[in-house]
């Protein structure tokens, strides 16, 4: 195989009893299985989770939960941010649970819903003052209420503490059956006041924690990354000193010099912006990336790499935050840009 993904079953389940222990047994845990659960595939996951007792599950849209259910997902599933006029008669075919986030369609409502409250993080939710919000959802069959942080890791800001009492305020007027408002984040760093009685992981289903910022409490989450990204070295050779690599020359070998081929690149998912500053992994050693990233194929640093044999581009030593900090972007953004051509495989 060129290029391929292999997703730990044991990580995925021992990430979710970590978050399952780190909370009171009276909140739920819903995993949040978005974005073909981070690219670590959606049915997959769910179904591990599911024989795990995950009795809730969010999707970001309704495809993603329909797919789920006609894949045999039992679980409640909440659809985070589409509600769409189009998709609205799936909410009841396929007994998916929307998030609403406007007064007027919670006002039509028809089936169970969880309002989003838009507590300070200018994205999706309401608005309105508590007492606007509160006259408005009466008889209708509001289930849950929800938020969502914007600085979360950021313990230099307020801002976090500013979007709780802004969502207290309602919560104190509006009562629900459930209340949530903590992702990973809040969850490992223990912001107990922002558990509400659902918690909605996704980055520590997979193994992440991003570090915090600031006078932060320690991370009480212990999860591991549940996926290993790796390539084939197509070919090997030598190239003499002051050789140019790729793409506009961007490396020059300052001496002679032994270079591996990997069959990906950035059509993969390979950051172009790791060009001559990323690594990979090969027999625990760190191998530079040289020159360009181009569409399909990576140069790298030989060492003692052989034509067939597989480096990890991504894993144990060479995680998605490591990879995301040499590329400029975010672990979340790293996970998700794995492309579908990548193979994905399981082991356990
Ligand atoms: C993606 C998302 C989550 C999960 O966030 P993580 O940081 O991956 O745990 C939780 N809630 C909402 C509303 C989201 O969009």
């Amino acid at each position: 195989m060129r290029s391929w993904i292999e997703v730990s079953r044991s990580a995925i389940r021992d990430n979710y009893r970590a978050v399952r222990a780190a909370v009171e047994s009276s909140i739920e845990v819903m995993p949040v299985v978005k974005a073909d659960a981070y690219r670590h595939g959606a049915e997959e996951v769910s179904k591990i989770l599911e024989a795990e007792g995950a009795r809730w599950l969010a999707v970001s849209n309704t495809e993603e939960g329909i797919a789920l259910r006609q894949s045999g997902i039992g679980a409640r599933i909440l659809v985070m941010a589409d509600y769409l006029p189009e998709n609205r008669a799936f909410f009841a075919d396929f007994s998916l649970t929307p998030v609403i986030h406007s007064l007027v369609d919670a006002a039509a409502a028809q089936v169970p819903y969880h309002l989003k409250v838009d507590s300070g993080m200018g994205r999706l939710g309401v608005r309105e003052s508590a007492e606007e919000i509160s006259r408005a959802v009466r008889g209708t069959p509001i289930e849950g209420l929800m938020t969502h942080f914007a600085s979360a890791a950021n313990y230099e800001s307020k801002q976090t503490e500013a979007q709780i009492a802004r969502f207290d305020a309602i919560r104190k007027l509006i009562s629900t059956q459930y209340v949530h408002l903590s992702s990973t984040i809040p969850i490992a760093y223990r912001r107990t006041e922002a558990w509400g009685n659902i918690v909605r992981p996704g980055h520590a289903i997979f193994g992440y924690v991003s570090p915090a910022r600031g006078d932060a409490p320690a991370n009480a989450l212990r999860v591991r990354p549940a996926l290993t990204w790796k390539a084939t070295v197509l070919s090997v050779k030598d190239v003499e000193a002051d050789a140019l690599i790729g793409y506009g020359g961007m490396f020059r070998t300052p001496k002679p010099m032994r270079i591996a081929i990997l069959a990906a690149g950035y059509a993969d998912g390979i950051p172009h912006r790791l060009s001559n500053r990323g690594k990979v992994l090969a027999n625990g050693r760190k191998l530079p990336i040289l020159g360009a990233v181009s569409m399909d194929l990576t140069t790298i640093e030989a060492g003692d790499l052989r034509v067939g044999d597989a480096v990890t581009l991504l894993g144990q030593g060479n995680d998605a935050q490591e990879m995301a900090r040499a590329a400029g972007t975010i672990s979340y953004d790293v996970l998700c840009g794995i492309r579908a051509r990548v193979k994905r495989i399981y082991v356990d």
